[in-house]
């Protein structure tokens, strides 16, 4: 392929003896409360060093201690940043991925108009770019991940919030100002649920782990969740014995990871730390998504039905995805996703019924493969992706 040549050319001269190598790229995972950094090639991360943002996330005093993570990291990988072909940054939107200026995301106060990829040039004075995180996490998946070889596809992350990525014709879908691919805030039901964006009804005001959370508690309030409350509490005085997220195996390609200077991966809506609060009165229980899909599994009706609901949303959300984009497959990445068939199953046979035929039977919906590492991936992949334009 005439893209792996030009990829070819920035590989140094020791490295392209027999197979061609990728070259060596730095990936920046830009997020509220952790920033991540790492060494890759493709998606093998050949060493990684996060850093919390702590209580004052402003850009002046962020940045110089991203730059001092990229340093520790290349001296771990054993490398420095002229052997390095780029800087590929994910960050949280708004922003414009063509100037590389962030504008004031909600998770990061403090950032404002930041022309962030100017910025890690005049510093590092190679390539970088600066993209949506949810465009780089598609974009992770597309070149390394499950979405290898579908040039039309749509990546969605369901967590916290619902975002995602769509990729037409191998190229990043950005639209007119950049926010292309917002898909957590399509309307399913305009009488519904108030969103974090003001709209009512969106997607992510029906589907994400936030809202899955938000039903269960509003049925507990209104009496009704007395066996998903004795759940969580069985839950909570056992949670010491059920393995954590972060304990299960991941299908990153990180086996040469190095070790990690601060917290591990942070725990998600999905994780139980959040779980019910540790004072055992009622009036503090807050259950969350994935208590809710632990006691749908257990077969409680109430957290049945509240997994279903949100699952048939969200096939009604990629009918939508479908019927707009065509695409050849829909990647489906997040912790909530981690529920496996209970979520996959109901969204499949929404597809089923109300998809048009001819786009139906061209897609294909699949559970993402790069794990927690997609963030890292995807940014790394930035610059493959930039030196193939
Ligand atoms: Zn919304």
């Amino acid at each position: 392929m005439q893209n792996k040549d030009k990829l070819a050319a920035a590989v140094s001269p020791e490295q392209s003896a027999g197979e061609k190598p990728l070259p060596l790229v730095i990936g920046v995972d830009l997020g509220g409360t952790q920033i991540r950094t790492a060494v890759l090639r493709g998606a093998a991360l050949l060493s990684r060093v996060n850093l919390l943002t702590g209580q004052n996330p402003a850009p002046d005093r962020i940045i110089p201690r991203v730059y001092a993570a990229i340093q520790e990291a290349l001296d771990k990988a054993n490398t420095s940043i002229e052997q390095v072909a780029g800087i590929g940054i994910a960050a949280p939107g708004p922003l414009d991925s063509r100037t590389g200026i962030i504008f004031a995301p909600p998770n990061l106060p403090g950032w404002d108009r930041v022309p962030l990829r100017d910025i890690f040039i005049e510093h590092f004075h190679i390539p970088v770019f600066v993209e949506n995180d949810a465009n780089t996490a598609g974009l992770g998946e597309y070149m390394f991940g499950v979405g290898r070889g579908c040039n039309n596809m749509v990546y969605m992350t369901i967590s916290t919030g619902i975002g995602g990525g769509v990729i037409i014709d191998g190229k990043i879908l950005e639209g007119a100002s950049g926010t292309a691919g917002e898909m957590g805030h399509m309307t399913i039901d305009w009488h519904g649920e108030r969103c974090n964006c003001g709209n009512t009804g969106c997607l992510e005001a029906i589907a994400s782990g936030t809202a899955i959370a938000r039903e269960a508690n509003k049925a507990i309030h209104a009496g009704e969740g007395a066996e998903l409350l004795a759940f969580a509490r069985t839950m909570l005085q056992h949670s010491s014995m059920v393995p954590d997220r972060a304990a299960l195996p991941t299908q990153g390609h990180d086996a040469a990871t190095v070790e990690l200077r601060f917290p591990p991966d942070e725990p998600d809506e999905m994780s139980f730390e959040r779980e019910v609060s540790s004072q055992p009165h009622e009036e503090h229980l807050h259950v969350n998504a994935r208590t809710v899909a632990l006691a749908a599994e257990a077969g409680i009706p109430l957290a049945r039905a509240i997994i279903q609901n949100a699952a048939e949303a969200l096939g009604v959300g990629l009918v939508n995805i479908i019927h707009c984009f065509n695409p050849e497959m829909i990647i489906l990445g997040g912790g909530v996703t981690q529920m496996g068939p209970m979520l996959m199953e109901p969204v499949q046979r929404v597809v089923q019924e109300r998809a048009l035929k001819i786009p139906r039977d061209a897609v294909r919906i699949v559970q993402a493969q790069l794990g927690t590492n997609v963030g890292l991936v995807g940014a790394g992949a930035l610059i493959y992706y930039h030196s193939e334009k």
